[in-house]
């Protein structure tokens, strides 16, 4: 997509719905172009309809599902070569599958493929494509729940983990680099993925419930601040640091040369 405005383009995944399609209100609102990526491609044009009208911005659907490998191998070479492109916002997700014996692990498979494996390669793209550039941002959307496991989401909690994972190391291998990285961790926000992974948001304390244009506002107040973790509802960003902090002392004894004295042959 060729593009003459200023701010670029910016791609984002699971457009259709949800947090996606706000952050695409949001990013057109600020000037960007976009390209909507998802498999609904009639919600796709309904949406990029009403934000050309509104905003006279270009908009670009791309009707794909990120656990073909095929669409997804299209999709990155797009990514990685078209230097209109200004930000890739790797939304995409599928929650649920969180019976661990009970479940198909075919589902597993596919919440890895979608969850993980899309996300890596995209940003890997994008990489590509915005470092040689010294340029770009990269915004993948983990969750608390990568956080947490005691709430008993393993499989969905372990690739959001590794969202934010992979965000904090590019952040170190990226190093003085001025393109930007964020990893968003919202938690329960009022979208469809509750209902598509079989639970009821509504069962929910609605305290602890955030509505999606209230988490993505949050989420580019974030960005706009410079933070590279940002947690929507956290109030007081010192607690982030500290459970960073608090990690970092194990950091020197990590990796020794002998085993701790606690499990040693007695
Ligand atoms: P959502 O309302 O279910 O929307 C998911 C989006 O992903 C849809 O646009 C869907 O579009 C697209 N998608 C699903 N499978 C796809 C596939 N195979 N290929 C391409 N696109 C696909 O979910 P959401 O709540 O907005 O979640 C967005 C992200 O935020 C996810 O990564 C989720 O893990 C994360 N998150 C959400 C919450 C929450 O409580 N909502 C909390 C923490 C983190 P199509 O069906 O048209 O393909």
């Amino acid at each position: 997509m060729s593009t003459n405005n200023t701010k670029g383009a910016a791609l984002i995944t699971g457009a259709s719905t949800g947090i996606g399609a706000t952050y695409a209100d949001r990013l057109a609102k600020r000037g960007y172009d976009l390209i909507l990526v998802a498999r609904d491609e009639a919600r796709l044009n309904a949406l990029a309809d009403r934000l050309r009208a509104e905003t006279g911005v270009k908009v670009e659907i791309i009707k794909a599902d990120l656990t073909d490998k095929a669409a997804l191998l299209k999709l990155e070479d797009r990514l990685a070569t078209d230097t209109g492109i200004a930000a890739l916002v790797n939304n995409a997700g599928v929650a649920g599958a969180n019976d661990f014996v009970a479940t198909d692990p075919d589902a597993f498979e596919k919440m890895i493929q979608l969850n993980v494996t899309a996300v890596t390669r995209l940003a890997a793209a994008a990489a590509r494509n915005f470092i040689p550039r010294n340029k770009g941002a990269i915004v993948n959307l983990a969750s608390v729940v990568g956080l947490a496991p005691e709430l008993g989401m393993p499989v969905y909690g372990a690739t959001k983990a590794f969202v934010t994972y992979l965000t904090q190391g590019l952040r170190v291998q990226f190093g003085d680099s001025a393109v930007r990285l964020q990893a968003v961790l919202p938690g329960a926000t009022r979208t469809e993925i509750w209902e598509r992974s079989g639970q009821d948001v509504n069962s929910l304390d609605p305290n602890m419930v955030m509505g999606v244009d209230d988490m993505v506002d949050a989420a580019l107040a974030g960005f706009d601040q410079g933070e590279l973790v940002t947690i929507p509802s956290l109030p007081d960003a010192a607690d982030w640091d500290g459970a960073l902090a608090a990690k970092a002392k194990l950091y020197p004894n990590l990796s020794r040369n002998e085993p701790a004295a606690r499990l040693r042959k007695a």
